[in-house]
C-alpha cells in the first residue's frame, strides 16, 4: 500500500473540479483543507473529505477580499453554528489592482467581523494578503489573541514572518507554487523561515505556473520536492514536519482548540 505524504494546506477542490471536469484526486496527500467561499462549496466540500479516507480533509471558510460581501457574514455564522467550519478565511485584503483597492473599506469591514468570529468560536483563521501586508501587522494585536493564523501562500520576506511571531501570533506561513516560479521572497522564506512555521499549498486551480492552464492536485509533490531541495532535507523528512505542522496549526493533535 501507498504511504501518504503530502500536505496541501489550502486548494479549492469545487473549482478544480469544475475547470478539470473530472474528479478530485488528492493522490498521495495525507492531509488537505479545502477553502470556500459559498455555502454550496462549504456543502461540496464537506461531502467530500467524507470520501477521502485514510486522508483528511479540513473545511475552511470565508469571505474573499476580492468579493467582500457583508451579506456573506450570516452564511459564515450559520457554518459556524452548523459545525461546518474548521477554519475562517481565506480572508485578508488585496491591493493587487486598482478594482480591487477601490473596495478597500468593504474589504477592512469583513476582515473585522472574520478576525471577530475567529476569536469569539476559536476557530484558525486563514490569510489571503496580497500588496497589502501592513494592513495585516495592523492587526497583529488581536492576531495574537487568536489559537492560530495561517498565512496561505505566504507573500513576505523571512523577517516580516519572524515579526509575526514575535509579536506573539501563532502564525504559519504556507508556500505554494511561487517556488516554482523562482520568485526571490519566496524562495528566501522557503529556504529560511522556521522549519516548525512552514507548510505547503497547491491553492489549485490558481496559482498555475508558467504554460499551465491551471494547477493540479498533483502539484503538490513539485511544491514539496522543491522546498526539500531549497532546505537540504529529504522529501520524506520535510514532509513529516509539515504534516506535524498542519495538525498544530489547525488543531488536530490538541481538538479543544484551547485559545493560547
Ligand atoms: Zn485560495
Amino acid at each position: 500500500m501507498s504511504v501518504l505524504h503530502f500536505i496541501d494546506a489550502h486548494i479549492h477542490p469545487y473549482d478544480l473540479v469544475g475547470k478539470a471536469q473530472r474528479a478530485f484526486d488528492p493522490g498521495l496527500t495525507a492531509f488537505l483543507c479545502a477553502s470556500s467561499h459559498t455555502m454550496e462549496e462549504l456543502v461540496f466540500h464537506r461531502r467530500l473529505s467524507g470520501t477521502l479516507a485514510p486522508a483528511t480533509m479540513l473545511c475552511s471558510f470565508g469571505i474573499h477580499p476580492q468579493e467582500p460581501d457583508d451579506t456573506a457574514l450570516e452564511v459564515l455564522d450559520r457554518a459556524i453554528e452548523l459545525g461546518m467550519v474548521d477554519a475562517i478565511g481565506e480572508c485578508g485584503f488585496d491591493l493587487y489592482n486598482p478594482a480591487f483597492r477601490a473596495s478597500l473599506d468593504a474589504q477592512i469591514l469583513v476582515w473585522n467581523a472574520q478576525v471577530e468570529r475567529s476569536l469569539r468560536h476559536g476557530l484558525p483563521l486563514v490569510i489571503h494578503s496580497r500588496k497589502a501586508l501592513p494592513l495585516i501587522f495592523e492587526s497583529t494585536a488581536r492576531l495574537s489573541r487568536l489559537p492560530s493564523v495561517i498565512f496561505h501562500g505566504w507573500p513576505g520576506s523571512p523577517d516580516e514572518g519572524i515579526a509575526f511571531l514575535k509579536r506573539g501570533v501563532n502564525a504559519y506561513f504556507s508556500l505554494g507554487k511561487g517556488v516554482l516560479r523562482g520568485q526571490k521572497t519566496v524562495l528566501h522564506s522557503a529556504r529560511t523561515l522556521p522549519v516548525d512555521r512552514i507548510l505547503t499549498e497547491t491553492d489549485a486551480p490558481w496559482m498555475a505556473g508558467r504554460g499551465e492552464a491551471y494547477s493540479r492536485e498533483i502539484d503538490i509533490q513539485k511544491v514539496s520536492q522543491c522546498i526539500a531541495d531549497l532546505r537540504s532535507v529529504s522529501l520524506d523528512t520535510l514532509c513529516s514536519r509539515v504534516e506535524k505542522n498542519f495538525k498544530e496549526a489547525f488543531f488536530l493533535a490538541h481538538p479543544s482548540r484551547e485559545l493560547l
